[in-house]
């Protein structure tokens, strides 16, 4: 059992952002919860390429232009305008003050700008090809001097504390639903608490390990998502799932990342018998065509020609030491998987990388749900639409933090005398009769089995019949999954299994529904509209 005034599910950019800025006033009271053990694992810690600022030439419409046309007609425009003109300020101020990030500059200390695609500027900062870390290891940092947060680890949020649904009072039936923080596992004692909370904010991040293909780490399997549709929050966009062109295809190290910078600095697709193919798909951008582009001109070569993966050539683009220098991970990393980028093209296959939709939440990033937030990748802006512009989810993790974070402070600075719900009004998390031990195979065996599905039926390229028959197997996997979690004891496995399924069925039915091919959501039966972008 405990209480706070802020409870933040997730420290990625996101939630450790939203944590800093409530952070700034003494007496509030922030508690962070991440399942991870170590408090830096993340999304966040594994981005590469790096995170918006404004570059040369640069200004916030040439931007916002760039996010639509990525977007495909499907971002929101006041959401992207605010990232747009607050983001460059935000980041001065967050990461380069608060949190100290050095970003890669030249001796005269002017920033060494990173070009991207379906950027029309070089406007992307960035720490090595290891941004993602830089930050990671700065905001905790940061936070590690605020005496008001806490930071616990190995901590799974299980469900969110919603009334009327957990409330013992019938009257909470005629109120609006409301959010009182949440269940959460303690990985070490194995077991669930009552964590109450005033204002509660899901920052728990994507969902790429629902599919056999991806970039995303280990714990990016939806959580949040699952919650907050459990708890009845508005979710939407949930087809938009965005699939990075450019992942690793060598045995042992799938799904590692070969950041689009290295497109950036003159990277060229080539067949495997050598053929550069994207002038093909898109003549104007070439190898820097938006993300849905270039990862559908992939699998279409692979699936038309049969072959198992494409390449991606740097080597005779630059210099072995530029490589070297401007990609030192990516290139021990790939040396690792026995490939030289110096000296040889680098095998790649698209892959899961990131979720466009989420919870729906509004400029201050508040969900349907009274006192819920959510920020960062779980959450809906409606800054990316149907296709993320790359480098933006960084910067939309820290722009909307710093909202959620100011509107939070303004809402409890002004309801001192609104009384809240206590462990009395709540109840315990009921395991009693639940001697079951969770078997690992079986949570393993269905995880493959729904990551397979979505693969297959609900990838890259779907239609009616292959998003009919995965509703209809992920249905019946469902079925199973929710007898397996209500006769077991938890663990944090069935926990992220049982909201695995639920996100790939929300992913799915929204596919289904969704007949306009557009952005990342790719219908081979689309119906057509103005503006198509088809291939
Ligand atoms: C390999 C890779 C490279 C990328 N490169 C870039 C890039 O260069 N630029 C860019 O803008 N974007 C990039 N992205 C996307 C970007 O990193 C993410 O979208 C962003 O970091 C998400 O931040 P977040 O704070 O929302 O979530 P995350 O950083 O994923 O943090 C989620 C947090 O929630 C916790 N959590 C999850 N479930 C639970 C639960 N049930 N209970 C408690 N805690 C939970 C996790 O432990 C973690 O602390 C990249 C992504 C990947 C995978």
């Amino acid at each position: 059992m405990a209480e706070t005034e802020v409870l933040i599910i997730g420290c990625g950019i996101a939630g450790a952002t939203t944590a800093l800025r409530l952070a700034r006033n003494p007496q509030r009271r922030i508690a962070i919860i991440t399942r991870a053990a170590d408090p830096h694992e993340s999304n966040t810690l594994y981005a590469q390429g790096g995170i918006i600022g404004r570059g040369l030439e640069d200004d916030p419409e040439i931007l916002l232009n760039d996010i639509f046309t990525a977007g495909a007609g499907v971002s929101s425009p006041s959401a992207a305008r605010i990232l747009a003109e607050e983001g460059p300020q935000l980041l001065h101020e967050i990461l380069e003050g608060t949190a100290a990030v050095k970003f890669d500059a030249d001796a005269g200390g002017r920033p060494l700008w990173g070009k991207e695609a379906a950027h029309s500027r070089r406007r992307i900062l960035h720490v090595g090809d290891g941004t993602g870390r830089a930050l990671m290891e700065g905001l905790i940092a940061a936070l590690r001097h605020c005496p008001n947060v806490t930071i616990e680890t190995e901590a799974t949020g299980v469900d969110l504390i919603t009334f009327p649904h957990h409330s013992r009072d019938p009257l909470d039936n005629y109120r609006p639903i409301a959010c009182h923080g949440a269940y959460m596992f303690n990985r070490q004692q194995r077991t669930v608490h009552r964590y109450l909370a005033a204002a509660t904010v899901l920052a728990t991040g994507g969902l790429g390990r629902i599919y056999r293909n991806t970039t995303n780490p280990i714990g990016a399997r939806g959580d949040g998502l699952a919650m907050a549709n459990r708890a009845g929050a508005r979710i939407i966009n949930a087809e938009y799932v965005q699939f990075h062109p450019t992942a690793l295809a060598a045995p042992g190290a799938e799904g590692l990342l070969i950041s689009e910078a290295v497109r950036g600095e003159g990277g060229v697709l080539l067949t495997p018998t050598g053929r550069a193919f994207m002038a093909d798909y898109a003549p104007e951008w070439k190898d820097l065509a938006p993300r849905d582009v270039v990862a559908r001109a992939i699998h279409h070569e692979m699936e038309t020609h049969g072959y198992s993966h494409v390449l991606l050539d740097i080597a005779s683009q630059l210099p072995a030491t530029t490589i070297r220098n401007r990609f030192p991970n990516i290139y021990n990393q790939c040396l690792a998987a026995g490939i030289d980028i110096t000296r040889e093209a680098i095998p790649v296959v698209p892959a899961a990388h990131y979720f466009c939709g989420g919870v729906l939440v509004d400029e201050w990033g508040r969900s349907s749900i009274n006192s819920l937030y959510a920020v960062g990748e779980i959450s809906c802006t409606g800054v990316h639409g149907a296709n993320r512009l790359a480098s933006t989810s960084l910067l939309e993790g820290l722009v909307w933090g710093a909202r959620a974070a100011a509107n939070i402070e303004e809402t409890l600075s002004c309801s001192v005398t609104v009384s809240r719900p206590g462990f009395t009004d709540v109840p315990p998390w009921d395991e009693s009769g639940l001697i079951a031990e969770p078997d690992p195979a079986l949570i393993q065996g269905d995880m493959q089995t729904i990551q397979n599905i979505m693969w297959h039926y609900v990838g890259l390229v779907r239609n009616g019949e292959r998003l009919s028959r995965a509703i209809r197997e992920l249905r019946h996997l469902w079925n199973e999954i929710e007898t397996f979690y209500r006769t077991t004891k938890l663990s944090d496995g069935l926990i992220g299994l049982r909201n695995a399924i639920e996100v790939a069925l929300l992913i799915t039915q929204a596919a289904q529904h969704n007949r306009q091919s557009r952005g990342c959501h790719f219908r081979q039966d689309s119906v057509s509209f103005e503006g198509d972008r088809l291939i």
